[in-house]
């Protein structure tokens, strides 16, 4: 076994695994890149440190600078962890309305948080402003701006599809998955393009979002609603723009529930809700695609940090979802 030298060289190059049941469900292969096994547990690792290291080569931030972002969940915990690792500090702007775990997470990674109450994006208020105002007014300090900045998608351009296409051996038929920044969704279908035309790229929205519309018909528009964190998306952002989109589907939190309590009940996987919905989304294109087709997806992050909602049944009655059934 080699030593690695560098912390920030455990993000990426995660395993790819054949999930059993939804496989068997699809009568397909259906296989998944296990992003909970970044430091950070989650994918927005892989854009953390492009982000950073690409306002490194632009001469953008020098050594004990700072990093600023409107976030509440996984990429604000990638920044802060590259941010530490490479000697910088961490303001993460948040509504005042997120999880106490994911406030307390920030803080024990040392990230200074900026709590602004809950506005639309349109007001000046929006964490997403806040923390742009911010980055300006601080000497030494950049604003990640995950939404817009296409750093984000360059991560899984060239590592997350690079790596699905050497792990499945060049044979793969397709790909899926939900859309937060579109980082994840358009660098893979990006780079997986790149090697093979064919390949079928799938959206796999959840309710409330307007991108399946919006592939479908040429309208943002939504509808319902979802519990899913980090996803669904109402606009067309910066590293949307160009994503090779050949069918859409819209997935329910009822249909990704279902695969989140398989998967932990049959194989051991603890993830949050977007792997549901993702894996959900992964078995639609697979029957789609017809038998034996291979199939990849995303396991976005761990389950680990939805324990007071996710896998809570006060949490889970109060939202209307079903209990898991369990003896
Ligand atoms: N799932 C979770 C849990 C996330 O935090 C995110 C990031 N917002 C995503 C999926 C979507 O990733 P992306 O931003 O690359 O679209």
């Amino acid at each position: 076994m080699q030593v690695t030298q560098d912390t920030l060289a455990l993000i990426g190059n995660t395993p790819l695994v054949r999930l059993k049941g939804p496989s068997e469900a699809a009568g397909a292969e259906i296989f998944a890149k296990c992003e909970f096994t970044n430091p950070g547990a989650s994918v927005k690792d892989r854009a953390a440190l492009f982000i950073v290291e690409d306002a490194e080569a632009r001469g953008l931030i020098r050594p004990g600078g700072t990093i600023v972002e409107g976030t509440a969940g996984n990429t604000g915990i990638g920044l802060a962890l590259v941010a530490n690792a490479k000697g910088y500090r961490t303001i993460i702007v948040m509504p005042e309305t997120q999880s106490r775990e994911k406030m307390d997470t920030l803080r024990a990674l040392g990230a200074e948080l900026v709590l602004v109450p809950a506005a639309p994006y349109a007001s000046p208020c929006h964490f997403v402003h806040t923390s742009r105002r911010i980055a300006e007014e601080t000497e030494n300090a950049i604003w990640a701006n995950q939404f817009d900045n296409v750093a984000n998608r360059r991560a899984h351009i060239v590592g997350t599809a690079e790596e699905i296409w050497e792990q499945m051996d060049g044979r793969i038929d397709g790909f899926t998955c939900a859309v937060g920044t579109g980082g994840t969704f358009a660098g893979v279908g990006l780079g997986l393009k790149q090697k093979d035309e064919r390949i079928t790229i799938a959206l796999s929205d959840p309710f409330g979002a307007a991108l399946y519309e919006y592939y479908a018909c040429g309208e943002l528009k939504s509808e319902g609603s979802s519990v899913a964190e980090g996803i669904g998306q109402g606009r067309i952002t910066a590293n949307l723009e160009g994503a090779p989109v050949d069918t859409q589907f819209r997935i329910s939190d009822e249909d990704g529930l279902h695969w989140v309590r398989r998967l932990l009940d049959e194989e051991g996987l603890c993830l949050g809700l977007s792997s549901g919905i993702n894996v959900a989304g992964a078995v639609q294109l697979a029957r789609k695609l017809g038998p034996g087709s291979r199939v990849a997806t995303i396991l976005c992050d761990t389950g680990f940090r939805y324990l007071s909602t996710l896998y809570n049944p006060e949490w889970l009655e109060a939202k209307g979802l079903p209990l898991p059934e369990r003896d």
